[in-house]
């Protein structure tokens, strides 16, 4: 069984005893599966080992979110399905993690009372040593304290693609959009000071990686409280010296911190890609209003012009809630309308669902089901247009590509990004390693992928020592979804 999010097993190590093997599942963002790669190194150092067998663990870990119901309940049944075990084996180290276990640490106590554990966003930087009172312990251990420092320091890469890196530049939300429960799971903004996060990215880059995605629920706000003149352009132009860097890209932006220097280091850095995630949320400034988004379409749009002008090829991506309480058709059509106005590339749309312990939960949830539904559908395919259109403009044109893997599709293929974060696919050469650059001729496009032919061989693999072990013959890596 492989879990959601497949961090490395390392074929080569010895395998642990069987106290020492965890089972770890996670779900949601990308700074979800961040934490989760810093928990598991902690339990790496005290000499646990990863399995994607649930049978062979002693340990089973699970990360939740809360942004949607659907996945919170989902991790919490597929918790539920080892309670006979538990019952079996009173060793057994069950436990719940990150944002559902931070915000509802009663009812899950109530309705599972056989777990050990619950760490909620603050803490998890102990949990080796909290599965071992778990261990010694006889009522459930519970660490959700939201004020408690959060110190970590990464040593190693333990993502899925060992040249790819994301890298938390800071946690919390100083925000209050009103259907939003991260403020509440995850707490203030706390930003790490410059000088750590280059370092960890120096020691990154001399493990392989190439290609770093600096992540924060409000990236662009960095610096916060860090003193005058810090922020996310100390950054970009921090990693700009860094060798083996090749590219930087950073999650998630707001609108209201898109400011001046930050543009003008995104447009002057080479590393940087020429990708942004800016979600709106919504076109009509009276729907902006509710959701408390601190602007308005004008200011949206004025930003967007300033991006372009000093970055003419951004591949701007978004986001948009559809059926927030009391949204009208007129306001629907309004984030429609954006959507041509701003010609965006790419978009995620969400249907609005009421989450307890934010503002919004309190208001009247009025939309139909089958209205968001519809509204939903007729957004993506607005989208979908867009991005369609706009991909043919890449027709003809060479792009550079950093190989993801084999095409699900079809293993005759390869998959990666161009610069811009589009997926490319272009045929496979037997050379062609996860983590190396190819150049590509763009030939046809569709709304999401660019397919085109090679030119010429990969540059070199990266050196990376996972890489040693591999079947030479097969690529290594998850193939992907395209
Ligand atoms: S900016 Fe708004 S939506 Fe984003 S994490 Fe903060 S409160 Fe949530």
């Amino acid at each position: 069984m492989k879990p959601p999010y497949p961090m490395h097993l390392d074929p080569t190590a010895e395998v642990a005893p069987r106290e020492r093997r965890v089972y770890f599942e996670v779900f949601g963002c990308q700074m979800n599966k961040l934490d989760s790669e810093l928990m598991l190194e902690s339990l790496a150092a005290r000499g646990y080992q990863l399995t994607h067998d649930p049978a062979e663990a002693s340990v089973i870990l699970y990360n939740t979110c809360s942004v949607r119901e659907h996945a919170e309940e989902r991790a919490i049944m597929r918790l539920q399905t080892f309670r006979e075990r538990k019952e079996r084996e009173p060793d057994l180290v069950l436990a719940l993690l990150g944002c559902v276990a931070q915000h509802k640490e009663a009812e899950l106590l109530e309705r599972m009372p056989y777990l050990d554990l619950i760490v909620g966003t603050r803490e998890f930087d102990q949990l080796p040593s909290l599965i071992d009172e778990a261990r010694e312990a006889s009522e459930p251990r519970l660490a959700t304290e939201m004020d408690s420092p959060l110190v970590f320091q990464r040593r190693r890469n333990l993502g899925p693609q060992p040249w790819h890196a994301y890298v938390s530049v800071m946690r919390g939300c100083d925000m209050v959009c009103t259907y939003c429960i991260v403020p509440t799971t995850r707490g203030k903004e706390v930003s790490r000071p410059p000088e750590v996060i280059l370092d960890e990215i120096e020691r990154l880059a001399g493990d392989g990686v190439r290609e770093v995605t600096l992540l924060g629920q409000t990236v662009n706000s960095y610096g916060k409280r860090l003193g005058a003149g810090v922020g996310l352009d100390t950054l970009l132009r921090g990693i700009e010296e860094i060798d083996g860097i090749e590219r930087v890209r950073f999650i998630t932006s707001h609108p209201r911190f898109m400011r001046p220097k930050l543009i003008e280091a995104m447009a002057e850095c080479t590393k940087v890609t020429d990708y942004l995630h800016l979600p709106v949320q919504s076109g009509s400034d009276t729907m902006l209003a509710r959701m408390k988004r601190t602007y308005d379409r004008a200011f949206y749009l004025k930003t967007i012009d300033r991006l372009r002008e000093r970055i003419p090829g951004l591949h701007l991506a978004t986001d948009f809630i559809v059926g927030f309480p009391g949204e009208t058709d007129a306001e629907f059509e309004e984030s429609l309308s954006l959507v041509h106005e701003v010609d965006f590339d790419h978009g995620y749309v969400f249907q609005y669902s009421p989450r307890p312990g934010t503002p919004s939960h309190a208001l009247v949830d009025d939309v139909p089901r089958a209205e968001k539904k519809a509204r939903n559908h007729a957004l993506l395919r607005a989208l979908e247009e867009n991005g369609r259109r706009r991909n043919l403009d890449w027709v003809g044109r060479r792009v550079e590509v950093l190989v993801e893997g084999v095409s699900k599709l079809d293993p005759n293929r390869m998959a990666g990004r161009a610069r811009d974060f589009r997926m490319v696919v272009f045929p496979r050469a037997p050379e062609d390693r996860p983590g190396c650059f190819v150049e590509v001729e763009v030939e046809e496009t569709t709304a999401g992928t660019l397919v085109g032919r090679r030119i010429g061989p990969p540059s070199p693999d990266p050196i990376h020592p996972r890489r040693a072990s591999a079947d030479p013959g097969e690529v290594p890596g998850t193939p992907v979804e395209v």
